[in-house]
């Protein structure tokens, strides 16, 4: 690596030679024992190298109380519990119609069992640009909705969406859609530790046909927009119900921890963060199924994705409740 920084050249006979840094990061701040790894990744346009670099990365958060449940969807990108919305940006339609077309421009091209015309091959990189800038602009906006959200939130909750599920579903639209929550929710889980906010996944399950006032089940099918509760009388979005559901799951959901592990904290010394730690030993088995299975079950094992000391704290501080039921108005 060059001593400003700006190039690095390889000399273990990789054959790209000598890269220059075009970054919005320096990385002149970073020792060279603190970049651990250099890889080099082949793109559709070039050639790119990503340092590992050991760095903990810590960000001031104001605590507000400010508690949130939300909906990933396809018509917006997320409604929150409180009604709000964040859209799916409009190029995303341009770039998945353009995808669309390249892709079809790329099996006209294509000659079953003779070798490929140079046409072929150059519509077939056209289609891997395009591919890249979609995954670019979705990264690059999953990244900023997220930072967004954990900025102006101090606990969220979000569904816990099988990744399994996701990807036999073929429809482009739904597809494209499938990979930007996932991001959105890596990002979400990173930006969390970061800024050391609260994030919670919880199983999906019923979070469209449950009445978010009276949790009776009201049906609806996939174009039903509108949630109408005939027990209690309820009128709301159908995404604004799903999340008042979810953020009610995971009051349920924390109302359970936190009652049973009251008292059976368990202190871990390394982390120079609040030192408590519920062990999943420590709740008693009948309660313990009663947990729902998920992602959960990862978090309350790992304290680097919930530290719930800093839950308990900022119960106490904003005298927040988890009730167990349904939220109204
Ligand atoms: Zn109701």
């Amino acid at each position: 690596m060059s001593a400003d920084r700006r190039q690095i050249t390889f000399t273990d006979g990789f054959e790209v030679g000598t890269l220059a840094l075009w970054s919005s990061r320096d990385l002149v701040w970073y020792s060279d024992q603190a970049i651990s790894r250099v890889r080099v990744i082949r793109l559709a346009d070039g050639y790119y190298a990503q340092f590992l670099v050991d760095w903990d990365r810590e960000e001031e958060h104001e605590f507000q109380g400010e508690m949130t449940g939300i909906d990933l969807g396809l018509k917006e990108f997320y409604t929150d519990s409180d009604g709000d919305t964040v859209e799916n940006p409009r190029y995303f339609r341009k770039s998945e119609r353009r995808l669309k077309m390249l892709q079809r421009r790329v099996s006209k091209k294509h000659v079953k069992g003779k070798k490929q015309t140079n046409r072929y091959h150059k519509a077939r990189k056209a289609l891997a640009k395009q591919h890249l800038k979609v995954s670019r602009q979705r990264e690059d906006r999953a990244r900023k909705d997220a930072l967004a959200l954990v900025r102006s939130k101090d606990l969220i909750v979000y569904e816990d969406l099988k990744m399994r599920n996701m990807v036999k579903n073929h429809h482009l639209a739904k597809s494209i859609s499938n990979a930007s929550w996932y991001q959105f929710t890596q990002w979400l889980k990173y930006f969390a530790r970061v800024h050391g906010v609260i994030v919670i996944p919880v199983p999906p399950h019923y979070t469209t046909v449950d009445c978010s006032c009276c949790g009776a089940k009201v049906k609806k099918t996939l174009s039903t927009r509108t949630h109408k509760c005939i027990k209690c009388g309820t009128v709301l979005d159908r995404d604004h119900n799903a999340a008042k559901n979810i953020l009610s799951k995971g009051f349920k959901l924390l109302a359970l921890i936190l009652n049973s592990t009251q008292g059976h904290w368990e202190s871990g010394a390394k982390s120079s963060k609040a030192q408590f730690r519920p062990s999943w030993n420590s709740i008693p088995a009948r309660k313990r199924n009663r947990i729902p299975r998920g992602e959960t079950d990862h978090w309350l094992k790992n304290r680097d994705v919930l530290v719930l000391s800093q839950l308990d704290e900022l119960r106490t501080k904003f005298s927040w409740e988890f009730p167990a039921r349904p939220l109204c108005g």
